[in-house]
C-alpha cells in the first residue's frame, strides 16, 4: 500500500486496510525498523501548524540494475525503490548473446563494487518465459530460445520480461490517469510491434508467455508480404517504424534511419506517409479495442513524440471503425516516460515487485 499510496499516514492506510490503527503502528513500526520506508513530516493543511507525519519508501531500500535491451543499442540505469530510474550508460547491443551477457556481467561486477544491487532487470523486445527465465524469441536480434541463467552466472537474481509488458508496468505504477484503470493496452512501436495488456489489473502474459503479439495479428488478408513470424499481412508489417522509413524512401535508409524519420517536418511526402502510418497503426487498436474494451491505450518507442496531429488521425480512425461502445470512455494516449523509457522504468517496478513478494 505505501508503495501504491506513498506518501501516506498511518491513519490512511488503516482507514483503506481496515486493519486497526494499533496493527498499522506495529507493522510500520517493522517496516521501519528494517529500512524499507522512513518518516517525512508536512504542515496540515486542516489544522495550520500541526506537523503531520507521512509514511515514504525509502528509494535506497533496494536498488536493481536494469537494461533496456534495444536492438542496436542498449541502455542502462538504477532502479530505485520508489520507481524511478537514473540513467547510467549505452553500448552497441552485441547480436551474439554470449558477448551480450558477458557485457551485463561486466556492467554488474563494476556496479556492485559501487552500489548494493539487488536485482538485475532486463527488459527484451521479443517474448520472454518468465518460468523459464528463458528468451523464447527477439526476432529482431535474431535470438532464439536464450537461457538466461545459462549465460549469466552473477550472485543476485536476474529478471527479463518483454518491453510491452514493462511498459504497461511502469504507465500503471506511476501515471494518475492509471490510478483506478483495470483495462488499458501498451503499445510499443519500434522495429517490432508489441503490446502488453493489462486485465483486471494485472499484466496479462498467457501460458506460455505469447500474449500481446498483437503484432502479428493479420490486417490484410491479401497482401503477400511476409512476416519474420512466418505469416503473412501481420500489423507490425504495417505499422513498425521500418514501415514508415521503408515508404518514405530517400535519404531515411541506414543507421541513424529513426532518428532521421522523428526529425522529419511533416510536409509534402512526410505528411501523407506519417498519415497513412496513423491510419495502419489505428487499424491495429480498432481490432484491441473490440477484443478487449480497455479504457486507455497508450502508445510508446518510436512515435512517441510524433505530436497532436499524428494522434488526432488515429482517434479519428479509430473511432470511424471501431464499436460505438467500445470507444465511449477511450483515452488514447502517448506514454508519459519522456527522457527515460518506459520499458526501462519498467525494469525497475518489475525488481521491485519481486523483492515485496520475497520480503519476510
Ligand atoms: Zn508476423
Amino acid at each position: 500500500m505505501i508503495h501504491e499510496e506513498h506518501p501516506i499516514s498511518r491513519a490512511d492506510i488503516s482507514t483503506i486496510t481496515g486493519l486497526t490503527p494499533s496493527s498499522v503502528t506495529r507493522l510500520t513500526k517493522e517496516l521501519l525498523d528494517e529500512g524499507y520506508i522512513k518518516e517525512i513530516g508536512t504542515i496540515g493543511k486542516s489544522t495550520p501548524g500541526r506537523r503531520r507525519v507521512l509514511l515514504d519508501l525509502k528509494k535506497e531500500a533496494f536498488l536493481s540494475l536494469v537494461f533496456d535491451v534495444g536492438v542496436n543499442i542498449t541502455t542502462y540505469g538504477i532502479g530505485y525503490f520508489d520507481g524511478e530510474v537514473e540513467m547510467r550508460g549505452n553500448f552497441y547491443t552485441p547480436k551474439d548473446p554470449v558477448e551480450f551477457f558477458m557485457k551485463i556481467k561486466e556492467i554488474y561486477l563494476r556496479t556492485r563494487d559501487e552500489l548494493n544491487v539487488a536485482r538485475i532487470s532486463l527488459s527484451i523486445p521479443g517474448m520472454v518465459d518468465m518460468k523459464e527465465n528463458k528468451i523464447l524469441l527477439a526476432p529482431n536480434l535474431g535470438w532464439e530460445d536464450v537461457s538466461i541463467p545459462e549465460l549469466l552466472d552473477v550472485d543476485v537474481p536476474v529478471l527479463a520480461d518483454n518491453e510491452a509488458n514493462l511498459s504497461m508496468l511502469a504507465e500503471k505504477y506511476h501515471s494518475e490517469d492509471m490510478k483506478n484503470v483495470q483495462e488499458a493496452v501498451f503499445i510499443i512501436i519500434r522495429e517490432g510491434v508489441g503490446t502488453g495488456l493489462l486485465i483486471d489489473g494485472k499484466i496479462y502474459r498467457g501460458p506460455s508467455f505469447t500474449a500481446g503479439e498483437a503484432g502479428h495479428m493479420t490486417v490484410n488478408l491479401y497482401s503477400d508480404r511476409f512476416c519474420h513470424c512466418s505469416n503473412k499481412g501481420c500489423w507490425e508489417l504495417f505499422s513498425s517504424i521500418n514501415w514508415a522509413i521503408e515508404q518514405y524512401g530517400d535519404g531515411l535508409e541506414g543507421k541513424n534511419a529513426i532518428e532521421k524519420f522523428q526529425a522529419l517536418k511533416l510536409r509534402g511526402n512526410a505528411r501523407r506517409v506519417m498519415e497513412r502510418f496513423a491510419e495502419n497503426i489505428a487499424v491495429g487498436i480498432v481490432n484491441l479495442v473490440n477484443i478487449l474494451n480497455p479504457e486507455i491505450v497508450i502508445l510508446g518507442g518510436e512515435v512517441q513524440d510524433l505530436g497532436e496531429s499524428f494522434y488526432k488521425v488515429i482517434e479519428e480512425e479509430v473511432k470511424k471503425r471501431a464499436l460505438k461502445a467500445a470507444t465511449k470512455k477511450l483515452k488514447i494516449r502517448p506514454t508519459t516516460f519522456r527522457t527515460i523509457s518506459s520499458n526501462l522504468v519498467g525494469a525497475a517496478v518489475l525488481a521491485i515487485e519481486d523483492i515485496i513478494e520475497n520480503v519476510r
